[in-house]
């Protein structure tokens, strides 16, 4: 379907949960996160219903993302039911990767198709200190098995938090470039401020040419991660929420006073 301004929206980014297995510091407060109830985060039946009705209305690519979206209990079986829906063309995932390595063999049957994969530096210390206790060794891990699973192309979203970091960012480039991996560097965005650019190797960012939804995790449809709209599936019902957020998508981002990256699946 095509928006206000033209612009094909087919693409619906669906985060499954709130949690997640690190915390970063640009995207997790220190203090903790007020997780979502059980019963406050939507069903695999409900997340199929806004994808068929998505279909309905032009959406034929879907990613997966969280918080984390591999801490959800039955992503394998979720992946095989949005595989099943008929009208998806394009099914991927964003993960931290910690826990890859146990799910890309059932992850690639079930119909996942490709993979972004969360890295901001290669070095183990930063990465202890950034993503505040992981272990890159389990990322390294997910990557090669995500490699023997087939799940490629696998990109690489690397989050410049500090400009200072360009020696950091030079070696992931080099690491991706030695381990036929495609990096997208990501300059630290600010929902509440509006801080935000193109992902470099991406099209994230892009507001002209922008073809993208978001379903949260409680079911808000958004129609701009840089925007406080959002339509609820439950309140609305999935009809309604669907076609008022795509309705009403922004020309631009503004700024989000609303919401948190971890809860909307950036
Ligand atoms: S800020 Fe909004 S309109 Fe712009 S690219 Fe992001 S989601 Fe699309």
């Amino acid at each position: 379907m095509l928006d206000r301004f033209n612009r094909e929206i087919n693409y619906l980014r669906i985060s499954v949960t709130d949690r997640c297995n690190l915390r970063c510091t640009y995207c997790m407060p220190e203090d903790g996160i007020k997780m979502l109830k059980h019963d406050e985060i939507l069903s695999f039946d409900e997340i199929i219903e806004v994808i068929k009705t998505g279909v309905k209305y032009g959406v034929n690519k879907v990613r997966v993302t969280g918080g984390e979206p591999l801490v959800r209990k039955g992503i394998v079986d979720l992946v095989r039911m949005i595989w099943s829906v008929e009208g998806v063309k394009d099914l991927s995932m964003t993960t931290n990767a910690i826990l890859l390595a146990k799910y890309t063999n059932d992850l690639k049957k079930a119909g996942l198709q490709r993979i972004n994969i969360s890295m901001d530096t290669i070095n183990p210390e930063k990465f202890n200190q950034v993503s505040r206790g992981g272990d890159i060794a389990a990322v390294f891990a997910g990557i090669e098995a995500a490699k023997r699973a087939g799940l490629t192309p696998i990109k690489i979203n690397c989050v410049l938090w500090d400009a200072s970091e360009d020696r950091n960012a030079e070696e992931v480039a080099d690491y991706c470039k030695q381990n036929d991996l495609q990096v997208r560097f990501i300059h630290q965005m600010n929902l509440s401020t509006g801080e935000f650019s193109v992902v470099e190797g991406g099209d994230g960012g892009n507001c002209s040419k922008c073809n993208r939804l978001r379903l949260t995790a409680a079911g808000d449809i958004k129609p701009c991660l840089f925007s406080d709209l959002s339509y609820n599936v439950r309140t609305l019902g999935v009809e309604e929420a669907f076609t008022q957020a795509a309705g009403n998508k922004p020309k631009a981002g503004t700024y989000n006073k609303s919401g948190d990256f971890y809860n909307i699946g950036g």
